[in-house]
């Protein structure tokens, strides 16, 4: 008889790779340290997750994200339309649609998304899920997964996905880093909902409108049931800006953006929660140690954190259960053995995208560091390197680059497919005519330290 698959963490990954197995005919147990969302989506501002603060956030749910729900957990999807998740088209810049029907992302708060694959899962006869409960440590016998410890007792299991996020509790005893990098950047977050009658905040990109600043940048991200939250991101050792954790000091700045002042007035919107401060992100790959037991499977960011500038963690985290549920059921006769073959897949995958979020954090500290310093910013005269900015820039004057930039920010293509010949002749065609990429417009970094100090 087959040994129950133990799933560790019941977030985006463990939730939706538990679903999925269920479905497949799979026993899964799920172990998660935090409570169970309420059973009421209008009292989800009060789920209390110390286990994972940043679903205190903002998120943006990218297009892979919204494309592998709609493929393998469509009832998920659906229950998410139906409670106020909006879908929004980034085909065009002005969000209207047209071309690429792939081309949407979710505009969903991040309990929200877990909220509706609990309750998805809460109807499968084959899923256990367990709540409160923390796994401490594994049973290891002659190299394989042979149980798990948990307050009161242990639990069998030949399986044991650890979707335990970047602070599991094997991250040391299976796993090792394969490199771990400074974010170097400070967000602080505040949740708002907009009244009856209010109309929504026009959105530049996607369910968001970013604002460049020099030596600091800041977002408005729509989410679901007319919420939306306000991020601003910080140099970790700029002191000046500290007190954006405190709530007179945020919404004293936050009001200082044309792009988001009106929609914070209190005919406006109503503030839903405190300022989220959120510190120490680091960009984390690991990789199981040689002698990981069989039976070992990592999931989420358990495997790979990366800078949330890009919002990719959910999407990845989602894609990662699709292709270890579809291992799972392909060869369902020694599942502990293939966990070699799937870890090494799922890091080999994720890899081009931690790169991407390395060097993205280098370039971005050095151009808020020389803002900050007064030095000249480094990024040269010329015609600007192309990422996935610089083309969504020009993207608004070329629709070639705006999908080549939108399909690769939403992971539904490779990061290849960014800097083509093709797309760099497009980029010097455009700088020939004159085009140059958006400059900051809103606030100085001086404007903020003043803000803060009323
Ligand atoms: C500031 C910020 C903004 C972000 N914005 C975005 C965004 O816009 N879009 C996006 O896609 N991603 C975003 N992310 C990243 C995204 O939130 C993560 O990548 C995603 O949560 C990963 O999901 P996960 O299930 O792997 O881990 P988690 O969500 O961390 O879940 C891990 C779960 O394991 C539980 N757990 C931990 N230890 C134990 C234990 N011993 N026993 C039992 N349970 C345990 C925890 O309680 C938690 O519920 C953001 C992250 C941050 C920090």
């Amino acid at each position: 008889m087959r040994a129950r698959i133990v799933v560790m963490g019941g977030g985006i990954a463990g939730l939706s790779v538990a679903l999925m197995l269920a479905r497949r005919g799979f026993g899964v147990t799920v172990l998660e340290r935090d409570q169970a969302p309420p059973a009421d989506l209008a009292d989800i501002v009060e789920w209390h997750r110390p286990g994972a603060p940043q679903t205190r956030q903002l998120h943006t749910f990218l297009g892979l994200f919204r494309q592998d729900l709609r493929t393998h957990l469509p009832d998920v999807y659906e229950d998410l339309l139906a409670h106020g998740v909006e879908e929004v088209s980034v085909a065009t810049p002005t969000g209207t649609d047209g071309g690429d029907p792939e081309l949407a992302v979710l505009a969903a708060r991040r309990p929200v998304v877990e909220w509706a694959l609990h309750r998805a899962l809460c109807k499968e006869p084959a899923a256990d899920m367990r709540y409160g409960t923390s796994v401490r440590r594994a049973e290891v016998r002659e190299g394989r997964i042979r149980a798990v410890r948990v307050r009161d007792g242990s639990i069998d299991t030949d399986v044991l996905i650890d979707a335990a996020g970047r602070r599991s509790p094997f991250r040391d005893d299976f796993t090792g880093l394969e490199q771990d990098v400074d974010c170097g950047v400070v967000y602080n977050t505040r949740f708002f909902r907009l009244r009856d009658g209010v109309r929504r905040p026009p959105l530049t990109r996607g369910v968001t409108t970013m604002v460049a600043g020099d030596g600091f940048g800041a977002g408005l991200f729509y989410h679901d049931n007319r919420t939306f939250a306000i991020g601003i991101g910080r140099l970790p050792d700029d002191n000046e800006l500290k007190a954006l954790r405190e709530p007179e000091g945020f919404d004293q700045v936050a009001a200082l953006f044309a792009e988001f002042e009106p929609w914070l007035r209190p005919g406006a919107s109503e503030v839903l929660t405190d300022v989220a401060p959120m510190a120490g992100l680091r960009n984390t790959l690991r990789r199981p140690t040689e002698d990981a037991p069989a039976g070992y499977f990592l999931l989420g960011d358990a495997l790979c954190t990366t800078d949330p500038a890009f919002g990719r963690g959910a999407s990845v985290a989602l894609h990662q259960a699709v292709r270890l549920a579809t291992a799972f059921a392909e060869q369902p006769d020694d599942l502990p053995g293939l966990a070699a073959e799937v870890n090494a897949g799922a890091l080999a995958w994720v890899r081009p995208y931690f790169d991407d979020s390395v060097q993205s954090d280098v370039v971005r500290t050095r151009l808020w560091q020389a803002a900050l310093a007064g030095q000249p910013l480094p990024q040269g005269a010329g015609v600007p390197p192309v990422n996935v900015f610089t083309l969504m820039d020009a993207g608004e004057r070329d629709p070639v680059l705006w999908s080549a930039a939108q399909r690769c920010a939403n992971l539904l293509a490779p990061l290849e497919e960014l800097d083509t010949p093709e797309n760099r002749e497009r980029l010097r065609h455009l700088w020939s005519t004159g085009w140059r990429p958006a400059a900051a417009t809103g606030p100085g970094h001086a404007d903020l330290v003043d803000a803060l100090a009323r």
